[in-house]
């Protein structure tokens, strides 16, 4: 699928380069072609006008009167002083009615020969065409009053540069085309790339929370059927059953809850109603949430800020930013063994807000600090699920920070003692 869409992408983009080069060339090529040609034929008009025979041959022409075809006559279309005119090189042979070569003026004789000239002149009286081209030649054919003139003009220079012109277009241009294809399979690859990233990532998602979800629900149902089957006669045994049915259907609805948070959380993109925080009020609903079962398990939880005792203010989202602290302090009390102490503290560096969380348990091995963030990664996956983990605290916890516009990071303590620190960095 994201292959086919690649290769569209690249299609999309060389179809488009090339009718773009294609287009702008021809439109190019024919208005120059055009140009030249009327240029051309206005020289030629010009030449032709100012053409006279030889007084001989003048004295055998019957006297000016209205010209056998009716053709008013030219009028100069270019300026035969000007440098082109002038240098331009012209041929002209003039043939009576009956046929009969007049006066051939060549200015080339050895580019064209003389007799190949009139034999062009008298071809091209033959065919009635008045202009046209003959070889690298564009000519003109003309009623003089008394014979017919046949003018050239030769082109060889220009259609050379031309052909030249034309020839580096072609080879530039595909050089061009070959480059800009490889630019195009980049640009797809990186248009479609974090595409086919985020369709496998939910992918993995689906199934992984289709897994997560199972494991409650086949529990429980196992444990229906087990009921049903006759436990229910042995009260000790059915009362144990409940009970652990019970917890798989809370494990089931913490599991709910946290995915339905966490598409809430990417549904809402990047917008997040903030407002500035006292950073002392999230503490205390932390304390407020987890505190119980801190105590149940002997966990002090503290909290300071530096500068010593300020207030520090966040601009933040009361509730989420509870939520994601409260997720982190939930981890450390539910990973760190009983007695344990979980620091939480606040610092204000110049534009920004510094929240460490850190605790004296066993701490994250590194190989797994980045990966803790990632949905339904754990550590040691029978530990959290004996202590109800569903997995997705931390993911829930990096998706509102970054909504925040913050960054998060787990490492291990950094005074050498072993313990979990998480550092958040939000800005004000
Ligand atoms: P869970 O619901 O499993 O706790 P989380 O996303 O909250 O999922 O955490 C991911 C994993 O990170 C946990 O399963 C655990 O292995 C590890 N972890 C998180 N916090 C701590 C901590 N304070 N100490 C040790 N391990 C931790």
């Amino acid at each position: 699928m994201f292959r086919r869409s690649r290769r569209k992408i690249v299609a999309a983009i060389m179809s488009i380069l090339v009718l773009l080069w294609v287009g702008t060339l021809g439109v190019i090529y024919a208005s120059s072609y055009f140009e030249m040609k009327k240029q051309n034929e206005q020289m030629l008009q010009s030449h032709a006008q100012m053409y006279n025979l030889p007084n001989a041959f003048n004295q055998m022409m019957p006297p000016n009167g209205p010209r056998p075809d009716g053709n008013p006559g030219f009028k100069p279309g270019f300026d035969p002083e000007s440098p082109k005119f002038q240098l331009s090189t012209f041929y002209s042979v003039a043939v009576s009615y009956k046929g009969e070569i007049l006066e051939i003026k060549n200015d080339s004789p050895t580019v064209y020969a003389s007799d190949d000239l009139a034999q062009m002149a008298k071809d091209i009286i033959k065919d009635g065409k008045s202009t046209g081209t003959k070889d690298n030649l564009t000519f003109l054919k003309t009623d003089k009053n008394g014979y017919v003139l046949v003018v050239f003009m030769d082109n060889t220079v220009v259609n050379e540069s031309a052909w030249t012109l034309f020839r580096y277009t072609l080879i530039f241009g595909g050089v061009a085309l070959i480059l800009f294809f490889f630019l195009s399979v980049f640009l797809a690859r990186k248009i479609v790339n974090p595409l086919e990233e985020s369709y496998q990532k939910q992918k993995q998602f689906i199934s992984d929370a289709g897994h997560e979800l199972k494991t409650p629900v086949t529990a429980i149902t196992g444990f229906i059927e087990t009921l049903q089957d006759g436990a229910l006669n042995d009260k000790d045994t059915a009362q144990h059953f409940l009970d652990i049915m019970s917890q798989q259907s809370v494990r089931l609805n913490n599991i709910i809850d946290d995915l339905l948070t966490l598409s809430r959380l990417e549904q809402s993109g990047a917008k997040v109603e903030v407002q500035p925080v006292n950073f002392m009020d999230i503490v205390a609903d932390v304390l407020a949430e987890q505190g119980f079962l801190a105590q149940s398990k002997g966990i002090s939880i503290d909290y300071e800020s530096f500068p010593q005792d300020t207030v520090i203010y966040l601009t933040a989202n009361p509730g989420l930013m509870s939520q994601a602290i409260g997720n982190i302090v939930n981890n450390s009390v539910k990973y760190c063994p009983e007695g344990a102490h979980v620091q939480i503290s606040a610092n204000r560096e110049q534009s920004r807000v510094k929240i460490v969380i850190e605790d004296t348990g066993n701490g994250i091995p590194v190989e797994y600090q980045k990966r803790v963030f990632e949905r339904f990664f754990r550590v040691d996956k029978g530990r959290s699920r004996e202590t109800g983990g569903t997995g997705l605290g931390l993911a829930i916890v990096h998706h509102i920070v970054n909504l925040h516009g913050g960054k998060i990071k787990a490492c291990n303590r950094k005074d050498g003692k072993s313990g979990a620190r998480f550092e958040i960095e939000l800005p004000v």
